[in-house]
């Protein structure tokens, strides 16, 4: 059979350790016998980052706001460690700050359910999609421990040398304070990415922070969000019988509970934070969760919500085998794959991608898992599978389609 051909290039971020090694076995077996797969390839392993002082990770993200869509293997985040085990000439910063930074993107992540790793929540029947805010509030927080007795006022100078003060507190003994700040700038973006991505992907959107007790700070984002809806969305979303509602935040917790699921939640960083481990390991485990970053002017780069898997890693090195999980890492090709056959008008692109991650489910349904999973699914008589075998048991189910 022919290979479907591409027409732009993706932009191919390769990453470190066990994820690097499943790269290139998903490359080989499951992508370039079918595809002629046209990358713009940029090996963000963390020995070529440092060799080019990290230049290399700014330079796939401009590549990714040239083409519009990148698929990003993990990558080492260094600490002291890995300081001393590549010998680094510094403490490079993580790459997905980098990337994030350049895009000013938001991150939505969603379980990939499967028959047999059942949520805990019985009727969440369809995958809840979190929006996550990527940017401030408690995260660029600026701390005090308070020693003693003393008053705290929050102060605010103009560069035109206007002045805002409000007393916090008045101490009469010790304590903390807290001071967090965003932008209006950035919650915007947060705000487009949001409404974006659900037209995009033809679901309702639900947003939800603590307006009644921040009047002002939680305020603004209910505002702003509004704000965006009505001028730029409303006519959109009735066009496409989608539903965007904002509601505090521990009604929407409430709620979610109750759903079927089939929707993207929107949250503050932090609320973000806690939500998608909540919604993630409710629905089975890390490598079954897909992740993108899209930006407000529709840049898309997707990768897997997981890490290098360094321990699996060590074993490998040893020469021993592992059963490390790529299905997240499938899906971030098929994502990218997908994206870019829609934007380049290549349906067969998109079947593809399609069809590879039915082959991927339907090779766990019929029982055949790597380790992770077998240890959590509710199917009886499952095959434990090394990760190349797995690969390849992916591809004779996607022969057989
Ligand atoms: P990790 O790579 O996510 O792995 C943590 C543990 O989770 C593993 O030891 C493994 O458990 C399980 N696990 C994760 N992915 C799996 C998979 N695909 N298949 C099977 N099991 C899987 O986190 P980490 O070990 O803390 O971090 C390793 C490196 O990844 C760090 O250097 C960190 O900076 C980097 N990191 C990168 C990203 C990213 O690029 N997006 C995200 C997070 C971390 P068992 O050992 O019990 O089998
Ligand atoms: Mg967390």
């Amino acid at each position: 059979m022919a290979k479907i051909q591409m027409k732009t290039p993706l932009v191919e971020m390769d990453g470190d350790e066990m994820t690097r090694i499943l790269w290139k076995m998903i490359k080989d077996e499951l992508l370039i016998p079918y595809i002629d797969l046209k990358t713009e390839y940029y090996d963000l392993g963390l020995e070529h980052r440092n060799e080019t002082d990290d230049q290399v990770t700014v330079d796939s993200a401009e590549a990714t706001k040239k083409y519009g869509v990148a698929v990003k293997c993990a990558t080492i985040t260094p600490n002291a460690a890995r300081v001393t085990e590549y010998d680094l000439k510094e403490m490079w910063k993580s790459p997905n700050g980098t990337i994030r930074a350049a895009l000013d993107g938001t991150v939505f992540r969603a379980p990939i359910q499967v028959k047999g790793i059942d949520p805990c929540v019985k009727n969440w029947k369809k995958p809840i999609t979190l929006a996550r805010h990527a940017y401030g509030d408690v995260y660029k927080n600026t701390e005090i421990k308070v020693p003693g007795a003393g008053k705290a006022e929050l102060v605010f100078t103009g560069d035109d040398g206007t002045e805002i003060r409000e007393t916090i507190h008045t101490f009469d003994g010790p304590g903390i304070i807290q001071g967090i700040h965003n932008t209006d700038k950035s919650i915007t973006s947060f705000a487009r990415a949001c409404f974006s991505y659900a037209l995009d992907t033809k679901q309702d959107l639900w947003f939800a922070t603590k307006d009644t007790i921040s009047k002002k700070y939680d305020h603004n984002f209910k505002d702003i969000f509004q704000d965006i809806f009505d001028r730029e969305y409303k006519e959109k979303f009735e066009r496409e019988g989608l539903e965007y509602f904002y509601t505090l935040i521990d009604d929407a917790v409430a709620r979610v509970m109750k759903t079927e699921g089939g929707f993207i939640w929107a949250c503050k960083n932090y609320d973000g934070d806690v939500m998608s481990d909540m919604v993630s390991s409710a629905c089975g485990s890390m490598p079954m969760m897909t992740s993108v970053l899209v930006s407000p002017d529709g840049v898309y780069e997707y990768e897997a919500a997981h890490g290098t898997v360094q321990r699996h890693y060590y074993k490998h090195l040893k020469g021993e085998e592992t059963s490390t999980n790529p299905v997240a890492t499938i899906f971030a090709w098929t994502g990218a794959l997908r994206k870019r056959g829609e934007l380049d008008s290549i349906p067969e692109l998109m079947e593809f991608a399609d069809k590879l991650e039915r082959a991927t489910l339907t090779t766990i349904e019929d029982g055949k898992m790597t380790k992770d999973l077998a240890l959590i699914t509710s199917l009886e008589n499952v095959t434990v599978l090394n990760s190349r075998d797995f690969v390849r048991a992916i591809r004779e189910t996607f022969d057989a389609m």
